[in-house]
């Protein structure tokens, strides 16, 4: 019996097989969870849905997080299958691709807003309509980055969105403590993927990390979903409200 046996929840954030949402799937699947996916639009459920078979998805589901109808729409039909829930993944983050070039300043309001809609909000709005669901407790985990905590070069309004959602899960996790749930954010190093593209100087980033990250080098999908596990397991029953590294030790060091 696998250490997610019996245990059910939604994946959002699956984009293509680089995705860290689907290193975090293929964990879950492997301990034995039942998986639902979203998608967020038709182009990219081409991609999805053949992954999300693979590991037998229970529930294949589209979901504009920035539209409140489409996260009602997926926790009513997740109540209608299962009745209830016991985990969530949150891998989900967008910004506009000039803002994660340009100097901070000229960050404009409505791409400032819309960063921090898609990449903070959308944690709240999706832990509202899981949390009536987790009737045994439950287990959130949102994935964050270090430029939270660091002026880090061209992460900007990015960092400060994800500012935003590591406040929002100590937030979450002290509200929903009593019922059981817990929430928690997985701070990864820098890995190729979609979304990470878009910010400018990731070359830079990724040669960074072998000269200087403790291991000497960044980390796997594989490796964040080892640590997802980690904490949507009953291992990390007494943990919520973290901000854990997986990021090769880089966060400690004197860069
Ligand atoms: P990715 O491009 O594979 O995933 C980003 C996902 O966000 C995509 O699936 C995309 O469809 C989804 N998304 C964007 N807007 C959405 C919306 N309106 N509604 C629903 N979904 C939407 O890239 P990734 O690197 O795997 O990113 C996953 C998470 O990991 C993000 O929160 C990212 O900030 C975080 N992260 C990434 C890195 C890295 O270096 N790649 C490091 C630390 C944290």
């Amino acid at each position: 019996m696998g250490l997610m046996a019996g245990k059910r929840g939604i994946v959002f954030g699956v984009a293509n097989e680089l995705s860290i949402a689907w290193g975090i799937a293929q964990q879950l699947h492997a301990a034995g969870a039942t998986l639902a996916f979203t998608y967020l639009n038709e182009a990219l459920e081409k991609r999805v849905r053949p992954l999300a078979e693979s590991v037998d998805a229970d529930l294949i589901l589209p979901c504009d997080l920035s539209r409140d109808e489409d996260i009602d729409q997926v926790f009513a039909e997740v109540e209608k299958q299962w009745g209830s829930l016991d985990f969530v993944v949150h891998a989900v983050a967008f910004a506009n691709r000039d803002d994660l070039k340009n100097p901070f300043s000229q960050t404009r309001r409505e791409n400032f807003l819309l960063a921090m809609d898609i990449s903070a909000y959308t944690l709240v709005a999706v832990t509202r309509g899981a949390a009536p669901l987790m009737k045994q407790g439950g287990s959130i985990v949102t994935l964050t980055y270090l430029g939270s905590q660091r002026a880090v070069p061209s992460y900007n309004v990015m960092g400060v969105a994800k500012a935003a959602l590591e406040a929002s899960t100590r937030y979450l996790a002290a509200e929903l403590g009593e019922r059981g749930i817990r929430v928690n954010a997985l701070s990864a190093g820098p890995i190729k993927t979609l979304a990470s593209s878009a910010v400018s100087g990731m070359k830079e980033k990724l040669k960074m990390m072998d000269e200087r990250a403790p291991l000497r080098r960044t980390v796997s999908q594989d490796e964040v979903g080892k640590s997802a596990l980690y904490l949507l397991s009953d291992l990390a029953s007494g943990v919520t409200g973290e901000v854990h590294y997986v990021d090769a030790g880089f966060n400690f060091v004197v860069a």
